[in-house]
């Protein structure tokens, strides 16, 4: 009955909270244990019940088995002690029960917390190729929801646990009192078992589709709001909104499904034990001449015996629902970790003094090659403008400096060091970045300039505004530079949204500053302007700009083409002639 995939997720909680799931265990099997007193003297009492009720009497195997039992620790099974087990035994079952899933409460909430941690680092630390592989959507689902229903699975597990040491406190008491009636509920328990074991398959694929589905709608729902001003734009919600509903629609689906074999297996199980418990007394009563009083101590036995075998398949299908969540989230993590940077911690950290040296530079994304024999040599605090077609390469080359990929062929050198034998994370530091898309956040002007960084103050940050000339409208806003720009900085300005990008990377006095095509957006007064600050940073920064802009390549002191996968050092005026063309 149980699968790979369930054990394995059982494995997986039991070995990496080995401590707390043995307390809990433990805990477990005191509630167990405690319960088992409480029925052994349950059943004397029983028994006695009916007997004064009129049945015949006779000393019975039950309670031979609870003399026996209080025998060993010196009480006489009168009433009072019987009646005090019975009340004693199932309050301490309901106190250790009480103390183990209070344990399994903590940990469920240490288990999503892990997961989502350990996601949340495997993600950090993974290399650029692995982000362009990766949808937004998926990722976002899997540290939500994911690791949400991966906890659940937890708990279940746990509820499985207490269910298997149940069984096994009534398989021992049924063997005691009658071995015969405990073989007979086993093998009804696992007839019911087998009979319902269709509805735990369904409930399992019914949460494999679930978490095929809401993956694909958070990707998608999120694909869809970063490109929401086009859809509003040109009216494409009609396009959209199919596909939305029908996966939605799909889940509706899936969790009914899951919903109608789970209830199901509870609606019909416990009339299938009393059918089976009530043929069974009729046949025996009938055929042979055993005693009622004996037959209803056997009867209560059966009943719970197999009732508890049931519940451990209706635990188990709630396993099974949880458990696709937890491997997805899993996998996600594993490829995460599989695409872990190498980022040369501990190696010397590069200071940019002398310059940038690309050598022979070959590297392309698949089959081709983007860059064919790159060679380039960057003096410390030169301005290079990078120019060439779009889909040239000119991205790419940059990078390959910041370190983002590393060359096929050949070799880039920081102040003579290869990049591969140098720190990082302290290479990249010292860069400053503004990329093709600016991607601004639903915070403040001063939040989205220092991105978080406490030590960045507020001089600070006006002064980087004021280089990339953003105070002039920075100031005039009602907040100043404390101003909610909306999300993804929507409430400013093409040109305005750009300079607060500029902002940002000047903020931190970078070595190296890299701008991809910064002046597309501009009007042309205003990239004039940018680009005389920039020129200013001539000497002080080393500046590698991509851009077809002429403003750009005016204020630079060398200018390169990228064509057919080579680079070229051109006369600034052709490629001015060239932009216009182009
Ligand atoms: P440019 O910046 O000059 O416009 P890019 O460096 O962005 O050009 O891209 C160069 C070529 O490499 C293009 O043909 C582009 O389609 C391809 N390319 C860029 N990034 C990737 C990627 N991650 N995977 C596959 N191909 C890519």
């Amino acid at each position: 009955m149980l699968n790979r995939e369930s054990t394995g997720l059982i494995r997986h909680f039991f070995r990496a909270y080995p401590r707390r799931s043995a307390l809990i265990i433990g805990l477990l099997i005191l509630s167990g244990f405690s319960e088992g007193i409480g029925i052994v003297t349950l059943l004397p009492l029983l028994e006695v019940a009916v007997e004064e009720s009129g049945s015949d009497a006779g000393d019975s195997q039950i309670m031979t088995v609870a003399t026996d039992v209080l025998g060993r620790v010196g009480l006489e099974p009168t009433l009072g002690v019987l009646l005090g087990l019975v009340v004693a035994g199932m309050l301490l079952k309901g106190v250790f029960h009480w103390f183990a899933f209070r344990q399994v409460g903590y940990t469920v909430a240490n288990v999503a917390t892990d997961l989502r941690l350990m996601l949340i680092r495997a993600l950090l630390q993974a290399g650029w190729g692995y982000f362009l592989s990766q949808r937004a959507g998926h990722l976002s689902n899997a540290i939500g929801n994911e690791a949400h229903r991966a906890s659940n699975a937890y708990s279940n597990a746990c509820s499985l646990m207490a269910g298997i040491i149940h069984v096994l406190v009534y398989f021992t008491i049924a063997v005691l009192v009658s071995p015969s009636v405990a073989l007979v509920a086993v093998v009804a328990g696992g007839l019911i078992i087998l009979l319902f074991n269709g509805m735990v398959a369904m409930t399992r694929e019914a949460g494999q589709q679930q978490t095929i589905l809401i993956k694909s709608l958070s990707a998608r729902l999120i694909d869809a709001l970063q490109a929401l001003k086009p859809i509003k734009a040109m009216a494409q919600e009609a396009q959209l909104q199919p596909i939305l509903e029908a996966e939605t629609r799909e889940l509706n689906e899936a969790q009914r499904r899951q919903v109608v074999a789970s209830s199901t297996m509870a609606a019909f199980k416990e009339p299938l034990v009393v059918g089976i418990l009530a043929l069974g007394l009729f046949l025996v009563l009938t055929l042979t001449g055993v005693p009622f009083s004996g037959l209803l101590v056997m009867a209560f036995l059966f009943h719970r015996l197999v009732g508890k075998i049931n519940s451990l398949q209706s635990t188990y299908s709630s396993i099974a629902v949880s458990e696709s969540a937890f491997w997805s989230l899993r996998r996600s993590m594993e490829l995460a970790e599989a695409e872990r940077e190498n980022i040369g911690e501990g190696l010397p950290a590069p200071s940019l003094e002398r310059g940038i040296s690309l050598r022979d530079v070959r590297f392309g994304y698949g089959d081709t090659d983007v860059l064919r024999g790159v060679t380039l040599d960057l003096p410390a605090g030169s301005f290079a403008a990078i120019v060439g077609p779009s889909g040239a390469g000119k991205t790419t080359l940059v990078d390959l400096v910041i370190g983002l990929y590393r060359p096929r062929e050949g070799e880039i050198y920081i102040d003579d060091v290869p990049l591969g034998e140098i720190d990082m994370i302290e290479w990249r530091r010292g860069i400053g970045y503004v990329p093709q898309e600016m991607l601004l956040f639903h915070d403040s002007i001063y939040q989205n300039v220092t991105l978080g960084d406490l030590a960045i103050d507020h001089a600070r940050a006006e002064e980087a505004l004021r280089k990339a000339g953003a105070w002039e409208f920075v100031g005039r806003l009602p907040a100043g530079i404390d101003t909610v720009i909306g999300e993804r900085g929507a409430k400013l300005s093409g040109g305005q949204r750009q300079r607060i990008a500029i902002a940002r990377a000047l903020v931190r006095q970078p070595k190296l500053l890299i701008l991809d095509e910064v002046t597309t957006a501009l009007d042309p007064a205003t990239e004039a302007e940018i680009c005389e600050t920039l020129g200013e940073l001539r000497g002080e920064v080393t500046v590698i700009a991509i851009s077809h802009q002429p403003a750009i390549t005016r204020v630079a002191d060398r200018v390169y083409r990228i064509d057919e996968g080579l680079l070229l050092p051109v006369e600034p005026e052709t490629v001015y002639a060239g932009a216009v063309r182009s």
